[in-house]
Parts: structure tokens; sequence; C-alpha cells
């Protein structure tokens, strides 16, 4: 982990991480990854677009998992702004932003959005995408009922990043599948053993989250959807039972890839 970006280097920057509400020093999920001049936006939760500098909108893309406030209610500030900075001359393209359950009732009130500068593409189990770079596809996993959620697997070069989206531990066999020998894994844990949920939920432990990062054999394990009010030592020393390195992330926390 670092605190200041480097040119030609592939990072994730944080923009959030914890749910369901951002307060003054983190946000709702969201993390930006960019390599070369792209620059790929996983879900963007409530407040974290305060954590990106709008000035770097050019050649970004955003793609939301599922279609949960948490991870998109910030979607309007970057269609705002894409449309005001391509009026004021500082947004060349408009910015790609991939939905799920794009024919659904909320992703076309999304799109259908007359205040913004935005190409919209549908994600699902079989899409693929190239983005410069980045080599994206996706899982589906359990999580809400009717609520379609995406895990989402980049690959930049040699390296791969995986993405859990909000999961629930019946998906784990798939997911450490698809997760497999990956370098860095960021993984929901909204809960701890402690608060008492069945073993099967809609969302992971942390301990849950470390056994998938040991069994799918990733390098680095990367906590997040943390619950607002908790202590992350908690989470830190739960995953470590299981598995060891491993952080909990915040917002503005830079990691090399
Ligand atoms: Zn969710
Ligand atoms: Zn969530």
């Amino acid at each position: 982990m670092k605190n200041q970006k480097t040119d030609n280097e592939t990072f994730i920057k944080i923009l959030g991480s914890q749910s369901p509400f951002s307060n003054r020093d983190n946000a709702c999920p969201s993390y930006l990854i960019e390599s070369g001049d792209k620059k790929l936006i996983l879900d963007c939760g409530s407040g974290s677009h305060r954590f990106f500098d709008m000035r770097e909108l050019e050649n970004v893309n955003i793609i939301i998992s599922h279609l949960h406030k948490d991870h998109f209610n910030d979607l309007a500030n970057y269609q705002y702004s894409s449309l005001i900075m391509h009026r004021q001359g500082f947004l060349k393209e408009g910015i790609d932003v991939y939905l799920p359950e794009f024919s659904s009732p909320i992703s076309k009130l999304l799109k259908e959005e007359k205040d913004a500068y935005c190409n919209y593409h549908s994600i699902d189990e079989n899409a693929k995408y190239e983005i410069g770079e980045f080599k994206i596809d996706f899982l589906k996993v359990d999580h809400a009922p009717g609520v379609d959620t995406f895990a989402i697997r980049i690959k930049i070069f040699d390296k791969t990043v995986i993405y859990s989206s909000d999961m629930s531990y019946s998906s784990k066999e798939k997911f450490v599948k698809f997760a497999q020998d990956a370098d860095i894994l960021i993984c929901e844990a909204s809960l701890l053993r402690g608060h008492g949920f069945p073993e099967i939920c809609n969302h992971l432990t942390a301990f849950q989250a470390g056994n998938i990062a040991k069994e799918a054999n990733v390098k680095k394990l990367i906590l997040t959807h943390v619950w607002a009010f908790e202590d992350e030592n908690n989470y830190l020393s739960e995953a470590k039972q299981v598995f060891d390195n491993v952080t909990v992330a915040k917002a503005e926390e830079i990691y090399l890839v």
C-alpha cells in the first residue's frame, strides 16, 4: 500500500469501502483502477465521487456490479459532471457506463437521464469487455433475491484483480474457481462471526472472506464493504485467523497492482 501514485503503474485507489452510508472519512463501495490512460471505476456508492478528481474524467469507465444504492448512488454525480465538463471543453468523449439488468426499471431510469454525457453498455454473465489493457469478465453470484449481482475479474497484462461485489457464501465454490491465483482479491466482508448471522446469508463474514482467499490461493486480500460502525481491527483479526496477507480498505488508499 502507498499514498502516492506514480506514472506508468497500474494501481487501485479506494474511493469508498463501507456501507450503508458515507461519513467524513469514508464512503460506500467504489474502486478506481488505473492503467495507462484508462480508468475503471468499480461501483460508485454513496459519497464516493468526492474521492475522485473530476478533472480526470476523460477515459473513465464505470462498472456497476449490482443495482443496490450503496453501489450506484453516486453515478448521478458522474453523469451530471460529464455533461458540464463536456460543455466546458474538459471532456471530449462520453464516459462509458456498464450496467446489470439492462432493461430493468432502475437501469432504464439511469440510461434515460438527460443531463449526462455517457454511453451505456450491458453486463451479464457472458459479457466480456476489453478496455485498453483491461480484459474484463463477470461471474453471477448469490446476493439478494431478485437483484442480479456480478463479481468482476480484471486482467491487466500478467496481473489479475478480482472484485467480489456483495456475495453470499453459497457462491463460494464457483467464486473460488473464478478468483483462482489472482494477485489481488477485493472481497466484501460486511459481517463478523460475532454478529450472529447464519453461515449462508446475503453477505460474507471476514472469516469467510479469508477462507475464500486461502482456497483461491490469491496473493493479497483487501477486505471491503465493512459495517460503518464496526472497528476495522475486528475484521482484520478475524480474517487473519485463516489468511495472513490481508488489509481493510479505506478511502484514498492506493495499492499497486
Ligand atoms: Zn448489495
Ligand atoms: Zn452493498
